[in-house]
């Protein structure tokens, strides 16, 4: 087993633990490492063939007004590809070109099992040796933790994260449980390919007036579920305000119980669009809980742990999420000069263009009465999701 010490250890190269790095190094930290158990932005090549980013790209950085989707104030998506909505695979592939043209050192295939904090530093156990470093940030993203074992019979379903392309999803009907981005992503790919597609959501989010895409469908879903309710007519049906309660196997159908009693049945599993789990959750112990959300400092670290940070969209701050790329991104400045005081070293003054660029936003106001505000469906606990499994 290898051995080496290392002063900043960021797990993750997705854009939460990439962009995080670009930052230290304009706060003067050369020595990090980034580990990553799979390949860099192995989340977005998972992404189901058809779906395209929410999110817009477009190439605003000269004036001050950094795509959208960028990790760093000088590098754009929109720019790379000529893309608006860049697929998965266009984003994967903007990441790979940040960690050519920046030499970031990322090590492929190298999954983080354990940490464990020794004082101010840390000894992190990976799939090859241990690593002595004096900070970490945990930028491991919520992908790999689909929120499934929402009701009875959940394990019926599919994760709309698990499927690869919706072209090939079989059967003529299909039922889709979630009316969020994901829910109505999957419902505009099958419409699309000539299936009758009923959504159900606990709320009516496709009525929701609101500009944040985090509380209402962004404008882009907006205009695809315009589209397919024009173009297919009686091709989708929106059921709002119910629950599912449990999906049984009858034969060679799928039942589909909601909370009023009503049933519905689709002969090919029901899909899951129910979101995911805190990324924090290999870490719990390592991190405050108040109830299922975790606990930050004001520079995102652990509150039990000095050293420990954490960067990606599951931050908790003033009770908001910090869902999207435009969001967390805010607070990689913040982080790499938390982590340069964390090890007693002087910010270099690089960093505050981060600050001109909205990549180190200090006022955590700006996430008030937003936005990703916490749902119910956070606060269920993790051993209430399993008992129902
Ligand atoms: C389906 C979907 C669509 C989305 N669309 C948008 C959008 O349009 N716009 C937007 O702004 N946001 C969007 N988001 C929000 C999402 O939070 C970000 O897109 C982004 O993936 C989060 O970045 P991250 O770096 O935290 O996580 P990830 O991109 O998931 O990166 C984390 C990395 O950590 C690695 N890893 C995990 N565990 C370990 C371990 N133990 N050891 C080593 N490595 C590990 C993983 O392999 C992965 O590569 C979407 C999210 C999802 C799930």
């Amino acid at each position: 087993m290898e051995r080496s010490d290392i002063e900043v250890l960021i797990i993750g190269a997705g854009p939460a633990g990439l962009g995080c790095a670009l930052a230290l190094k304009k706060a003067g930290i050369e020595n990090f490492r980034i580990l990553e158990r799979s390949m860099v932005g192995a989340s977005f090549e998972a992404w189901p063939r058809e779906m395209r980013m929410i999110t817009p790209s477009f190439h605003g950085n000269p004036f001050i007004q950094t795509d959208l989707n960028a990790v760093n104030p000088a590098t754009s998506p929109a720019d790379l590809f000529g893309r608006e909505h860049p697929s998965g695979a266009q984003y994967a592939a903007y990441l790979r070109a940040v960690v050519q043209h920046y030499q970031l050192e990322v090590s492929e295939g190298v999954s983080v099992k354990q940490i464990k904090p020794q004082g101010r530093r840390f000894t992190v156990s990976t799939s090859s040796g241990e690593i002595d470093a004096g900070a970490v940030i945990w930028a491991a993203g919520e992908f790999g933790l689909p929120r499934t074992a929402v009701f009875a019979g959940a394990a019926l379903c599919w994760h709309n994260s698990t499927i690869q392309s919706w072209a090939k999803w079989p059967g003529q009907a299909s039922i889709v449980i979630g009316g969020y981005e994901s829910g109505i992503d999957a419902a505009y790919h099958l419409v699309q390919a000539g299936k009758r597609v009923q959504v159900i959501s606990k709320g009516e989010p496709w009525l929701a007036d609101s500009a944040d895409p985090s509380e209402a469908l962004s404008p882009y879903t907006k205009e695809r579920l315009v589209h397919i309710l024009q173009a297919y007519p009686g091709q989708l049906e929106l059921i709002g305000q119910s629950e599912v309660i449990k999906v049984a196997r009858c034969a060679d159908t799928f039942k589909v119980t909601l909370a009023d009693g009503r049933t519905l049945e689709t002969g090919s599993p029901p899909i899951l669009a129910t979101g995911f789990r805190s990324a924090l959750t290999p870490v719990r112990d390592l991190f405050e809980w108040s109830g299922e959300h975790p606990v930050f400092t004001e520079e995102d670290a652990s509150t039990l742990h000095p050293g420990l940070f954490y960067s990606g969209p599951s931050l908790v701050q003033r009770g908001s999420k910090f869902c999207f790329i435009y969001k967390f991104r805010a607070r990689f400045g913040v982080v790499a000069r938390a982590v340069a005081d964390h090890l007693g070293q002087s910010v270099h003054p690089d960093l505050d263009a981060y600050a001109a660029r909205g990549f180190m936003i200090d006022d955590l106001d700006c996430c008030v009465d937003c936005q990703c505000a916490l749902d119910e469906a956070d606060t269920e606990t993790i051993e209430d999701l399993e008992v129902v499994q």
